[in-house]
């Protein structure tokens, strides 16, 4: 008997080692699952599961507007789509200019500029994306809850955009916006952010072209000594 219980209080603890692990791994590695045709002439058959990683990967480093991006598609896709599941043949989406916004959209969503299913839109107001099913013309902004970044990100930003951030202040910027996204990955994404239906929503695609890869200006500055 003792024996028997050993072994279950060792299996119990084990499982629950794994769940833990499996939590953590996805709270830092949130996932979408997503659908596709399954050839270049195929039907649409093919669902697999993208990750934040992959999304990293893509887009070339991670940051807050990285994380922002894929947790905003996240919470707003189960509007347009009930089973959770986003059609990336169905999507369009309007973003915000920033570059780690913008790939975020395009990634996720399957939307793209030269078949007209996604623009940029700066324009935007109390939203960050836009984001509509092509059949049902479903639509929902998604937009970040008011006091959920913190402001110094933003004017530590701007001044950065300027080329006026020294060197150290720039590592400053860097902490604040990996402890903003950390925060994002840890808590509930339904508490940062809020998705509203549009009941009107005109696509309208602006083709402007010479918005600033912001992501790149200080690629030469040096280190903080
Ligand atoms: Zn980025």
């Amino acid at each position: 008997m003792k024996t028997i219980f050993a072994i279950l209080t060792v299996l119990l603890l084990g499982s629950c080692e794994t769940k833990i692990k499996e939590t953590l791994n996805q709270s830092t590695n949130p996932e979408i699952t997503v659908i596709d045709t399954d050839f270049s002439k195929g039907r649409l058959t093919l669902k697999q599961t993208i990750n934040l990683k992959d999304v990293e990967r893509f887009h070339g480093h991670l940051c807050d507007g990285l994380v922002q991006g894929f947790l905003g598609i996240k919470v707003g896709l189960h509007v347009l789509y009930p089973n959770g599941i986003l059609d990336r043949t169905n999507t369009r989406i309007v973003s915000k200019s920033s570059p780690c916004l913008t790939d975020a959209a395009i990634y996720l969503t399957g939307a793209r500029y030269q078949y007209n299913t996604f623009y940029v839109d700066d324009s935007l107001k109390d939203g960050f994306y836009i984001m509509q099913s092509i059949d049902q013309h479903k639509t929902v902004k998604i937009q970040l809850k008011p006091d959920v970044k913190p402001p110094e990100i933003d004017l530590l930003g701007a001044q950065a955009i300027k080329g006026t951030l020294s060197a150290c202040d720039l590592d400053k910027l860097k902490s604040l916006e990996d402890q903003f996204a950390d925060y994002l990955l840890t808590s509930d994404p339904e508490t940062n952010f809020t998705v509203t239906e549009l009941t009107y929503f005109k696509w309208l695609p602006l083709e402007k072209h010479n918005y600033t890869k912001t992501d790149i200006l200080n690629k030469n500055i040096t280190t903080c000594k």
